[in-house]
């Protein structure tokens, strides 16, 4: 479970004391969480012993979500504590740039405009600085055979990059800490679905067989790529690991050419550092000598080595060893360390109690001289003996200061100047995530060796069913105010309820709370006080909220005072079993939508596919929305309902799509309206989704802003009850759709049509077909985003979907 202390095996500690003796460095380089190949990098980590990296140049918001309704930025936040977690399954680290995921683009030139390129450079070359890789390899070639245009822009940033980061002239201000680096080579890892010629005898080829046995470990790079790929679970990527050989291309792109091998004339030894004779000498010494059974008889051997390292001149290699030898003198004697909070968050100015459990499992003599902290006063010598296998447990207090600054993800913090990039401080490029928000630190003397650790504050706790779980520790803001709804739609000049929940953050909580009333709106009361006697209580406000006259989309934000100061932000828990429980917070505000929306009908049922919001959308605007799970989903009930709409996806998650098929398809026969968003045409658990044929494509229209050609201008769906003008596709957000068909039967009217710049026109955007007395739509257009998003225009055309049979 994630955030536990780990405390490695008698093999991992092997493989850790390995490494020391190996001083190399590999990057790879792609554009999402989930491009990387985790064999690729599980094998450089473990076998090749070198430090590897997965830099990825976005965080994924862009994509979908398998495993919640998270999107954009919460998504972004999944997926990058996926990465953090597959990097901890095989041994490596992650970078990432500042580049956001803005969703699909059809070519780099389109990527590299709306990402801001300079300082997507500016990241990867610091990261490079950083890192040092002696080879960097990318998952796609620069010449588009990757397909996406963050795929294709991936390897042509890293081209440029290899240059600059060597440049002194590049980036200067990063030279205050770093120094220049000049990798020794850039490959491409050849992918076979767009190089279907190539071999390992090609010019410019390596190879690796990547599917060679651990037996440290106990598995195949294989094998343990399987499981940290399976870390990638909101897209879908559970994976199965196999045996036997496995052989990797590297093609050449830049730097040194290599015939054979991948690390070709890199020196990987100690021979990198002068006068290291005797570091080296001593690592072999420890190797030789270790004992699986007592692995505290190298603790010795690791002093030995770190004083060795002590004397020689500064520099990244002695910096890089000493803080590994560090790690594994704590190792190998068995001590456990843990600072555990009695609560999961706190605010500024609060104390907070901590249970502190430290104990030694090892003959070594162990003795705990002092904890501190440097963001929180703490600060206590207590020159503790740790007896062997002896419990120590004691409480302590922390109190936070009134300037901590909140927990939340780095690149959240500030608002993005564009679609296309975070805006985040300079020197927190590449970073994966925060620094825990509290660490304590201690001063331990392992056989008279003086180490200081960083212990980051947890808390844990028992869940009967899972067992003992650990969340990060976070500071929140004293009062949180979440909306329910965070869209809301409106007709002119209409009364609706809105609900806020204030949550406190602290004990003896006082505020007041305000909605901050738009101009033309009204919102009342203007003001409700809220005491609340314990951290965690919670308290629902309702405001009356009454609509103007004119269409628009406007946002209604609420604040909390206490005292002078003013809070405005509501806070979203992300917990999942696979990823640590993260803390977002965002701008306390609902969209008002006010249109000019009619509905026809009032019961609609909805079936489940990978997440989408939907049901909220439709009930927002008036409907009553049935989930409806598989004992529902029967011709009987069906026809109770004036549509039925799919989920995104349902074909492709719904096991049981199959078999409730006929249901719908006679349910629409005799009258209904049947629904069905996207789905992807690999992986469907039936081909025959649709009352005529339909072949689904990967056409899509991911320029949020293409015309939209209307075809069919007297069909109903354009018509009633809403008439369906170009107005209503302004405003759209990341694309227009995606996976249309591209081949249908005579008898579906193909409503609507469009295309990216450069592209023919795509007309399967929108199909409606009369099947029986009923109606059959089929639809890929991104309803699953613009809903949420609080579009106008997707709302009024979604009314008209639902009600064709009406
Ligand atoms: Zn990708």
């Amino acid at each position: 479970m994630a955030q536990k202390p780990h405390q490695p095996s008698s093999a991992e500690i092997y493989q850790s004391l390995k490494k020391l003796n190996v001083l190399g460095n590999v990057l790879y380089l792609a554009a999402h969480p989930d491009d990387e190949n985790t064999r690729l990098i599980g094998y450089m980590a473990q076998h090749e012993l070198v430090n590897a990296a997965y830099l990825s140049l976005t965080r994924g918001d862009g994509g979908q979500n398998l495993v919640g309704s998270e999107l954009r930025e919460g998504l972004g936040v999944i997926r990058t504590q996926e990465l953090l977690a597959a990097r901890r399954t095989d041994g490596s680290k992650q970078f990432f740039t500042r580049a956001n995921d803005f969703g699909y683009s059809k070519n780099p030139e389109e990527t590299l405009k709306i990402w801001d390129k300079e300082r997507v450079l500016h990241d990867m070359v610091m990261v490079i600085r950083q890192f040092r890789p002696d080879v960097i390899i990318t998952r796609f070639p620069p010449d588009g055979g990757g397909g996406h245009g963050h795929h294709t822009s991936s390897a042509i940033l890293a081209l440029e990059a290899f240059d600059l980061a060597a440049d002194k002239n590049a980036y200067p201000e990063q030279l205050e800490e770093l120094q220049v680096w000049q990798p020794k080579r850039l490959l491409v890892n050849i992918g076979r679905w767009w190089n279907k010629g190539i071999t390992a005898d090609s010019e410019g080829v390596v190879t690796i067989d990547v599917g060679q046995y651990n037996s440290v470990l106990g598995q195949s790079y294989n094998e343990l790529a399987a499981r940290s790929r399976s870390q990638h679970k909101s897209q879908g990527f559970g994976s199965t690991g196999s045996r036997g050989e496995q052989v990797e291309l590297l093609e050449y792109l830049k730097g040194d050419k290599a015939e054979d091998h991948v690390f070709e004339n890199i020196d990987m030894t100690w021979r990198r550092v002068k006068g290291s004779d005797e570091v080296q000498a001593l690592i072999k010494k420890a190797i030789t000598g270790y004992n699986p059974n007592s692995p505290e008889k190298c603790i010795q051997d690791l002093i030995a080595i770190k004083t060795a390292l002590n004397k020689l001149k500064d520099g990244f290699w002695k910096a890089k060893k000493t803080a590994e030898v560090d790690r594994l003198i704590v190792q190998c004697s068995g001590l456990y360390l843990e600072a555990v909070a009695i609560d999961y968050y706190t605010s500024p100015n609060e104390i907070v109690s901590l249970n502190v459990e430290a104990i030694n499992r090892s003959a070594s003599n162990v003795t705990l001289k002092r904890i501190w902290s440097e963001s929180v006063v703490i600060d206590s010598t207590l020159n503790l003996p740790l007896l062997n296998n002896k419990r120590n447990r004691f409480k302590t207090t922390l109190s936070v200061p009134e300037t901590m600054a909140y927990s939340q993800p780095y690149w959240l913090v500030n608002k993005a100047k564009s679609e296309g990039t975070y805006s985040i401080n300079d020197q927190d490029a590449g970073k994966g995530e925060n620094e825990p928000a509290i660490i304590i630190k201690a001063e331990v003397s392992i056989n008279n060796q003086k180490l200081i650790l960083d212990i980051p504050v947890i808390y844990k706790w028992n869940d009967p069913v899972k067992g003992e779980l650990y969340r990060p520790f976070y500071v929140i803001p004293p009062v949180s105010i979440n909306v329910v709804d965070p869209v809301l739609i409106f007709r002119k000049n209409q009364a609706r309820e809105i609900n806020v929940v204030v949550k406190a953050g602290q004990d003896g909580l006082s505020t007041m709370v305000r909605p901050v009333t738009p101009k033309g709106w009204q919102v009342t009361p203007q003001e409700i006080k809220v005491d609340l006697e314990r951290k965690g209580e919670e308290k629902q406000l309702t405001f009356k909220v009454v609509s103007p006259n004119v269409q628009e989309t406007i946002n209604l934000n609420f604040e909390a005072s206490i005292d002078s100061k003013t809070y405005s932000k509501g806070l979203t828990e992300i917990n999942y079993d696979h990823i640590p429980s993260q803390i977002i917070l965002t701008d306390a505000a609902t969209k008002l939508v006010n249109i000019d929306v009619t509905i026809a009908g009032s019961k609609i049922a909805y079936i489940h596919g990978a997440g989408d919001a939907v049901p909220q959308g439709l009930r927002n605007m008036g409907y009553q929305v049935d989930e409806l799970e598989n004992g529902a989903i029967n011709l009987e009930n069906l026809k109770t309902y004036d549509a039925v709409v799919l989920g995104i996806r349902a074909v492709n998650t719904d096991k049981r799509f199959p078999f409730y098929k006929e249901d719908l398809m006679k349910y629409t026969e005799q009258g209904g309206t049947l629904v069905m968003q996207y789905n992807k045409s690999y992986g469907m658990t039936t081909k025959e989704f649709s009352p005529y044929p339909i072949t689904l494509s990967h056409d899509r229209v991911t320029a949020e802003g293409a015309q939209m050609r209307i075809l069919t201008p007297d069909h109903a769906v354009l018509n009633t009850p809403n008439k369906i003008t170009n107005n209503d596709f302004e405003g759209w957000v990341q694309e227009r759709g995606l996976y249309f068909p591209n081949e249908w039967d005579e008898k579906y009217a193909a409503v609507l049509s469009s295309n990216d710049p450069g592209e023919d026109p795509k007309e399967g955007s929108l199909l409606v077909t009369t099947y029986g007395k009923g109606h059959y739509v089929y639809t890929g257009l991104s309803f699953f985003r613009e809903i949420p998003a609080g579009v106008p225009g997707a709302y009024r055309l979604l009314a008209n979907i639902v009600s064709l049979s009406l």
